[in-house]
Formats: structure tokens, sequence, C-alpha cells
């Protein structure tokens, strides 16, 4: 059985250092995610690949306590289990929206430091994992 990622262009791996890919605009600097290849903000149309710090911060979040509609939602509604989403700061300055690895309230603290890690989205009918990126609590 192997892995692919629900989307590609999204992160590079190796999965247990994987990496969000953004873009920067040559112009304004501004950076964002996914990969854009004009800039929202100057409209320039140079942007390059940047692969995004791993590390950031909490800067707010929620659970998802039931399956969102599907479509879009392709996991498995009959076993949901509520997951955590957040945005996460990172250090280039822009915020991501992602799934959280922890749904424990009680775990979770705007302004924590979360780290990016690949997870099994769902399964493919080929049999296939499908990953997606997740951001965890970095444990001290
Ligand atoms: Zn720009």
């Amino acid at each position: 059985m192997s892995q692919r990622p629900i989307d590609e262009g999204l992160f590079t791996g190796p999965a247990d250092a994987p990496q969000l890919v953004g873009s920067r605009c040559d112009a304004c600097s501004e950076v964002t995610f996914p990969r854009q290849s004009s800039c929202p903000n100057c409209t320039s149309s140079k942007t390059e690949e940047v692969l995004l710090s791993r590390r950031g911060t909490l800067w707010t979040w929620t659970v998802q306590g039931f399956p969102p509609p599907s479509p879009p939602f392709a996991g498995d509604a009959e076993n949901f289990v509520p997951f955590g989403v957040g945005y996460i700061e990172l250090p280039e300055g822009i915020r991501v929206e992602s799934r959280l690895t922890e749904n424990d309230p009680s775990k979770l603290e705007i302004g924590m430091e979360m780290e990016l890690v690949l997870e099994k989205f769902a399964v493919g009918e080929d049999g296939d994992d499908i990953m997606t990126f997740a951001f965890q609590p970095v444990r001290s």
C-alpha cells in the first residue's frame, strides 16, 4: 500500500519532515499559501516557489464536531471523528488554515508552538492512503 497527497503541490516530503509549498512575490515579497501564480497583493505575475517553515504558532482554532458537507468533504462520514482546525501563524508572516492533530480543547491553546506533520485523511478507491497536512502541538 502506498501513500499519495490529497493534492499535488501543497506540500513536500519526506513524510517525517514535510514542508508546505507557498509562493513569494518578487515585487512586494508577499507570501501566499497555497502557491499562486500571481500576487494577491500587487497583482505581479512574478512569484517564486518557497518552502514554508515547519513550525509556527496557533493563532486561533476550533473543533469540527460533525462531518462537513459532502462534497467537498471526501472523508469517511460514517466513522467521523471530531478534528481540530485552526490558523497557524508562520514566521513568513502568513496564517495558514489547517487541520490539527489534536481534537481535545483542553490541549489546545492560542499561541502554542505547532509543527507540520502529514496524516492519513482517507483511503482511496485504489487502496492508497490519501495524505493531508496537519499541525500538531510541539511537545516540549
Ligand atoms: Zn506582490
